[in-house]
């Protein structure tokens, strides 16, 4: 067994399982797992939530009721009593009473024993007196474990408990620190902002001598998640530098017919992004660009006017959207805006027949289709273009940022234009991005009017129909989106019931109702009805979350709003206010609304502004899932934090450049660039070796 053992600790890396550490059996190993930490690493890596600062024991008359601290005494009394214990410390300063809750205290607590207690002071007497305090008889010559020191507190569960964790963390320290720790930061870097090596940053993080040394422990490995990733990213564009050219895309004939058919002139804010997109299709580099727009600021347009650069330049373009119902509005949109001008548009979708499917992609392969509109089906194995010069991917938060390589799998090197209009905040950008450029519409077509966003309680709920039969006898349409499709376990509102009990209260409207679980066709006759103005009322589950555009909604109303997050009530809220006509959006706030989701609800009622909503919807989320990286595990920092340690990023970022610039390959560091492979290389696509 120790044989084994010491075999396997040979070879120990970070990525060795943590059943190699002693005493450490499958039972609490499963208790780990269930913390997330599987590997050395994510031992290492297992973050305090806080610390408690026990170095200075307080003398006993300075100890305030109340608060939590530490002293150390003489037991001056003990007594047992059922399931209790009590017993009073002294010093030369006073004395404290205490108190634990249990009799087993006194088997081996004695008058007359040192003892250090860290511990709460119960605020409901005016001397000192802990409640049930940690505590250790001090012996002399024995450096005291309890206190002295900052002390970490980890997340705990009710099988893993402080102890528990600080004993086996600690252990993997000793045994695997040295072995497992090496440094990976170039050298330069260290001196230039004196900063701590890679194992004392560890180690302090477990248990910082001070302050100060808990600070740069922390910054130390912050840098480290954003220095790696802005190197990674910048490794990868260098390698995606060679590849085959792009096309050159100039607007021509039909692009000039469409300009003129339009019934609107662009905003300014389009004309602008137009410009920049068009100029940068006519550079011989793939466009990587991103165009972000709130809701209803008319991306669609701009990117109608980019796929017009490629036909007029006998090129493909795909446009892809994140759901089937979108994808289908866009292609009925499409098809009516481009056949005039001799243009042949197709939707390519997973709901395809396979023989209509095969058909379309022969046409595809051919050259006959203009236009390719689909789901992410348009990048199935067996699509086959015959010149795609274009990728057009709207609402792009959906995606996820990194599916550039199975586009550039297809053999050739498209140009990118990704819409979104979840405002991605610029650190985000910059950093996990690295190379895009950024177009933004900051402006709305003209005549558009303000949302306005109430949230109702319960008691409220009954004005809501009123509201609509208001909206639906003016000739406007309504939204009423739930979270649920059926009545489920949950006592959430569900799309069903809420169409019954609508068709109970107004006899009169038009309702029908739209969710995941319809068959296909059904979903895109109902949206084609609603979107000709024959439906009143369209109940609905989120998928209507995004880019469905029908301007004569003006109405909606989001039950359980509190079950959302932030940008997705945004986006739900821009499925109105698309025409001319004023329109409002209805937050239901049921009865066991969390704290958090009021806190949603109330930040959309006072923020119409999408750039800081967004802003909010990173502090409460997290970047991975804002930009979609989630389970690409690109933003999964366990450190750094996009929005607190920005100059940290900007450090970073610079230091990445100057090194890559300099060094490609990173020949000259093999530490570093080892670790970037070994913490970025699967989501990055970087190779193991150059
Ligand atoms: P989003 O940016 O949310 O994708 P859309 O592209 O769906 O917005 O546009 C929203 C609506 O605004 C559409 O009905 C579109 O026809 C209209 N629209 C777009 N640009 C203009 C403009 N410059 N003037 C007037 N209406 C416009
Ligand atoms: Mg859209």
């Amino acid at each position: 067994m120790t044989q084994t053992r010491r075999k396997k600790g040979n070879n120990v890396t970070l990525s060795s399982p943590i059943s190699l550490i002693e005493g450490l059996g499958p039972k609490r190993v499963e208790a780990f797992a269930r913390l997330g930490v599987f590997t050395l690493e994510d031992m290492f890596f297992l973050m305090p939530r806080r610390y408690e600062d026990r170095r200075n024991p307080k003398p006993i008359a300075s100890l305030m009721p109340g608060t939590t601290d530490c002293t150390t005494g003489t037991v001056s009394e003990i007594a047992t009593s059922y399931g209790k214990t009590e017993a009073e410390i002294t010093d030369s300063t006073g004395s404290a009473g205490i108190v634990w809750f249990t009799d087993k205290i006194g088997h081996f607590l004695h008058e007359g024993m040192r003892i250090a207690v860290y511990g709460q002071l119960s605020d409901r007497y005016i001397v000192p007196k802990f409640t049930h305090p940690e505590f250790e008889i001090l012996k002399r010559g024995a450096i005291p474990e309890l206190i002295g020191k900052i002390f970490p507190i980890y997340p705990g569960t009710a099988e893993l408990t402080q102890k528990i964790i600080k004993k086996f963390v600690a252990l993997t320290l000793d045994k695997y620190s040295e072995q497992c720790l090496k440094e990976f930061l170039p050298q330069r870097v260290l001196e230039r902002y004196g900063m701590m090596s890679f194992r004392e940053a560890i180690t302090q993080i477990h248990g910082p001598s001070d302050e100060l040394s808990f600070v740069k422990a922390r910054n130390r490995l912050a840098f480290d998640e954003f220095f790696l990733l802005q190197a990674g990213v910048i490794m990868r564009r260098n390698s995606q530098d060679g590849q085959e050219k792009a096309q050159i895309l100039v607007p021509g004939e039909k692009s000039g017919l469409f300009m003129r058919s339009l019934p609107f002139g662009l905003t300014g804010a389009q004309e602008r992004a137009c410009g920049e997109i068009i100029a940068d299709m006519q550079k011989p580099k793939a466009m990587n660009r991103l165009l972000q727009g709130d809701v209803g600021s008319g991306k669609t347009i701009v990117a109608v006017i980019a796929m017009l650069a490629a036909c007029d330049s006998n090129a493909q373009a795909a446009f892809m959207a994140p759901t089937e119902i979108l994808a289908q509005q866009h292609y009925l949109k499409l098809e009516k805006l481009l056949a005039p001008l001799g243009l042949k548009v197709a939707l390519l979708t997973g709901s395809l027949k396979t023989s209509a499917r095969k058909r379309l992609l022969d046409e595809i392969y051919c050259g006959n289709v203009n236009i390719v509109v689909g789901t992410h089906a348009i990048f199935s194995e067996d699509v086959d273009f015959l010149n795609l010069a274009l990728v057009i991917v709207d609402e792009q938060h959906r995606f996820g940022v990194l599916q550039r390589g199975a586009l550039i799998a297809k053999g050739k090197m498209p140009h990118v234009l990704t819409m979104t209009a979840t405002p991605i905040p610029r650190t985000l950008i910059l950093s996990v991005y690295g190379d895009l450029e950024v177009s933004v519409l900051n402006e709305l077509p003209p005549g558009r009017q303000k949302i306005r966003t109430i949230s109702l309680k319960p008691s409220g709920f009954r004005k809501v129909p009123k509201m609509i039969h208001e909206h639906i006898s003016r000739g406007e349409q309504v939204y009423w989106v739930c979270p649920m499709i059926d009545e489920g376990e949950r006592d959430l509102a569900s799309v069903n019931d809420t169409c019954e009990r609508l068709r109970e209260i107004l006899p009169e409207a038009r309702i029908a109702v739209l969710h995941g679980r319809l068959p296909v066709e059904e979903k895109s006759a109902v949206m084609q009805e609603f979107a000709a103005g024959n439906i009143d009322v369209l109940v609905a589950t989120v998928v209507i979350e995004v880019g469905v555009d029908v301007p004569n909604a003006t109405m909606i109303v989001i039950e359980d709003a509190g079950q959302f997050g932030l940008a997705q009530l945004h986006q739900l809220r821009g499925r109105v206010g698309r025409g001319k006509a004023a329109s409002v959006c209805v937050l239901l706030e049921n009865q066991d609304i969390t704290p958090e989701g009021r806190e949603r609800v109330n930040a959309l009622v006072e923020n119409s502004d999408g750039f800081e909503l967004a802003e909010e919807d990173l502090r409460q989320r997290g970047a991975g899932e804002i930009c979609g990286t989630h389970q690409h595990g690109v933003t999964d920092f366990r450190v750094a934090d996009f929005l607190r340690d920005e100059k940290i990023l900007a450090l970073a970022r610079d230091e990445a450049k100057e090194l890559l610039e300099r060094d490609p390959e990173l020949r000259s560091e093999p530490a570093l660039r080892s670790e970037i492979v070994r913490r970025l290389g699967g989501v990055l696509e970087l190779a193991a070796t150059s």
